[in-house]
């Protein structure tokens, strides 16, 4: 079992990861709570309940604490405001009050949505994230972002609004398909891009216990990618300056999930297009070595290789003007500059960026080419 802190100037928490931490999870928000709570409301979708409820459930048996459920559709399409008025008007319905405690036990979108109604329901009552996917376990419980979407883009509304604790049990990965369990890998590879070069090395050496779901592998990834996140957070909680060096991969791979309607490719697996073609960005500015990008490229296609798609160049290129990262309609980009490290620039030119989604192109066509 790890503990990762997360302080923050306006939170402080902690990240608890391993195997088996839902055996003490109802001990655990006890202990968060200051008090032991007469019942408690867990958001989460169907597939999952229908998987975990009886080891979700079984701390609160034992604690005698009720539980109340309140489902949302999996899916991208539950992350919109209707989900959250109904989930409000549940809750309502159900008597929570100011004092009440949520918890959000799914992926992404039941994260985002939760943590989202936490923040608003009765001007904001407290929330646990226990997520069950490797994206929702490295990257979208930790850092109090929460949100929905619109029909004009991703994550348009929200608050930052951080939990009482997240806890991590790597069991529940057990369950993911591979093709969930890879994608939420890519985000474990950017960690290591931007940020730490040994998670990196250990994702190189490790990729058939990683991707056959060893546990002791997961938690070491797991462990190190919400470490290097929380650093980050840390340091700059409402993404000012360094916070933005998670968004690598972000600018293009958003424009990729839009251009592709948000069906054909997983988040994760965007991101990673998004990752090579900003690498080849970087590449050509020399701020990388080429010995250094091949190794990112192939890890990112070890861990995917993500699935291919087919839209103009320039398709991709105009969505990236859409993107909500972007200040006075500058984009920035987040280049590497070696493995663990990167540089934020705002004078990445239109043919600069065309030539990096050539790029990606290029490594994607190769890829179908070997595989056939
Ligand atoms: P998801 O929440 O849609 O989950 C993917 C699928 O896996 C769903 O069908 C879900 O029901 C299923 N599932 C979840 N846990 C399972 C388990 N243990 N076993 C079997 N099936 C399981 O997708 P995601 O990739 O977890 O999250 C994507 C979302 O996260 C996006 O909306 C993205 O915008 C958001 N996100 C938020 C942040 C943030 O900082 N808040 C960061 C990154 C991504």
């Amino acid at each position: 079992m790890r503990t990762i802190a997360l302080r923050t100037p306006s939170a402080k928490y902690d990240v608890v990861i391993g195997v088996g931490v839902l055996r003490s999870l109802a001990v655990g928000i006890i202990k968060l709570a200051g008090e032991k709570p007469a019942r408690i409301f867990v958001i989460t979708s169907a597939d999952i309940w229908a998987l975990w409820s009886k080891a979700f459930l079984a701390s609160f048996v034992k604690a005698r604490v009720e539980v109340v459920t309140l489902f949302i559709p999996s899916g991208e399409a539950s992350k919109r405001m209707r989900t959250v008025e109904r989930l409000t008007e549940e809750l309502a319905d159900a008597g929570a009050d100011r004092d009440s405690l949520l918890i959000a036990f799914g992926g992404g979108v039941v994260g985002d949505v939760t943590g989202f109604v936490a923040a608003i329901y009765m001007r904001g009552v407290r929330y646990v994230q226990v997520p069950t996917t490797l994206l929702a376990q490295v990257d979208s419980s930790i850092g109090g972002k929460t949100g929905v979407n619109l029909a004009h883009g991703k994550n348009l509304v929200g608050s930052f609004y951080h939990p009482l604790g997240v806890f991590a049990d790597i069991d529940l990965l057990a369950t993911l398909t591979p093709r969930e369990l890879r994608a939420g890998l890519q985000e474990s590879v950017k960690a290591g891009v931007i940020r730490d070069a040994r998670l990196f090395a250990y994702l190189e050496k490790n990729v058939s216990a990683i991707l056959s779901g060893d546990a002791k592998a997961l938690e070491y990834v797991v462990a190190a990618s919400v470490k290097m996140k929380a650093d980050v957070v840390n340091r700059d909680e409402k993404e000012s300056g360094l916070r933005m060096i998670l968004n690598y991969g972000h600018t293009i791979g958003h424009a990729i999930e839009a251009v592709t309607g948000y069906k054909t490719l997983l988040h994760g697996e965007a991101i990673a297009w998004g990752m090579i073609a900003a690498l080849h960005i970087a590449l050509h500015r020399e701020l990388v070595t080429k010995k250094e990008s091949a190794r990112i490229t192939q890890l990112i296609l070890r861990y995917g290789p993500p699935p291919a798609f087919h839209k103009h160049p320039m398709q991709v290129m105009a969505l990236t003007a859409g993107d909500k990262k972007n200040r006075g309609g500058v984009r920035k980009f987040i280049l590497p500059t070696g493995i663990g490290s990167t540089q934020t620039v705002s004078d990445v030119t239109k043919s600069e960026m065309m030539r990096g989604i050539a790029a990606m192109y290029s490594v994607m066509k190769d890829r179908a080419g070997n595989k056939k």
